[in-house]
């Protein structure tokens, strides 16, 4: 098998099942590590361009030529996610290629993975209201823990977070999950947690998600909240959902070159497991093993050992866009 393949689709990767957006083909609109945020147990790495410029970073023709390039193989995809290595609505493009995606492909459904710290523009708001599916971040109910945690970008607070995405709650007739990540021993003592319970109230989203570490965070101080707290916060929350990961169907399991392509594609963005390789593409261990093994001894990917076993992910050389 070629191992120095020339990958076809740089802003496009997956498709990952996921419990949610059943079988999910993700779209990366910005460069790997472009964030508003830095947060520590963010499984992307340290943000490099930590900023709140909104530009073409991206350009939206080009995602729009991906787009149609991939979608004419007419596979099954449930969902179109804006997500990756980055915060999607720092691209100025995003709703031209959410009305392109609107207007050309109805038959799919478009979901957005947002970090929430540009709802307080209008502009983004009115972007991004079309979307079927929004889960939106916020790991803080105070200004300490926000610091703490998400180690913003200086010209950005919470409270204006927090009221732009209550307004949008308002205009916004998709359907919107929260998700709030547990980092132990900052976002999770009793009075952070009411906190955050009436912030919820006052959004009135219709669900909340718990998350927590599943792969090697930016911070390793960063531990992973066990399952007795998580379901305690869980019933704490009214019923938070508690995170977690599916497979892939049978249906969708793909070989030969495309395996290889769609490896790099989704490793480059975050770290997975051999395990967790296997259940996103949808084929046995044995035969992803090989061909991460063989990414690796080419440089394309690099090995990281952690509690949870060994995680392969990006080679500082081959970061995507
Ligand atoms: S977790 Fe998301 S919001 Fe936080 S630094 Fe990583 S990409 Fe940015």
């Amino acid at each position: 098998m070629n191992t120095d393949s020339t990958f076809k689709y740089n802003t496009l990767f997956g498709p990952v099942p996921s419990r949610r957006l059943g079988i999910s083909l993700g779209v990366d609109l910005v460069p790997h590590k472009t964030c508003s945020l830095d947060c520590v147990y963010c499984e992307c790495g340290a943000t490099t361009h930590l900023t709140l410029k909104r530009k073409e970073y991206v350009a939206v023709d080009r995602v729009k030529n991906e787009l149609v390039t991939y979608l004419s193989r007419d596979e099954k995809i449930d969902y179109i996610t804006f997500s990756g290595s980055g915060e999607p609505t720092l691209n100025e493009g995003i709703g031209d290629v959410i009305h392109f995606l609107k207007s050309d492909y109805p038959q799919y459904k478009v979901a957005l993975l947002t970090n929430s710290t540009l709802f307080d523009q209008p502009e983004v708001r009115r972007q991004i209201k079309d979307v079927d599916v929004i889960m939106a971040s916020l790991d803080a109910a105070t200004e300490p823990q926000f610091m703490q945690v998400n180690r913003p970008h200086p010209e950005l607070d919470l409270s204006s977070i927090i009221d732009g995405i209550t307004l949008f709650r308002k205009m916004f007739s998709g359907r919107l999950l929260m998700e709030y990540f547990l980092v132990n021993g900052c976002n999770d003592s009793i009075q952070e947690l009411a906190k955050l319970k009436k912030i919820l109230r006052r959004i009135d989203a219709d669900g909340v998600l718990l998350n927590t570490l599943d792969r090697p965070g930016t911070e390793a101080w960063v531990q992973p909240t066990g399952p007795k707290r998580l379901k305690d916060i869980s019933d704490f929350l009214e019923g938070a959902e508690i995170v977690k990961y599916t497979s892939a169907p049978p249906e969708t399991a793909v070989r030969g070159e495309d395996l290889m392509a769609r490896l790099v594609s989704t490793v480059r963005r975050r770290p997975y497991t051999a395990q967790d390789v296997s259940r996103i593409i949808g084929l046995d261990v044995e035969s992803v093993q090989p061909v991460l093994d063989q990414l690796v001894a080419s440089n394309q990917l690099a090995l990281k050992q952690m509690d949870r076993g060994c995680f392969y992910m990006a080679s500082q050389a081959r970061r995507p866009c």
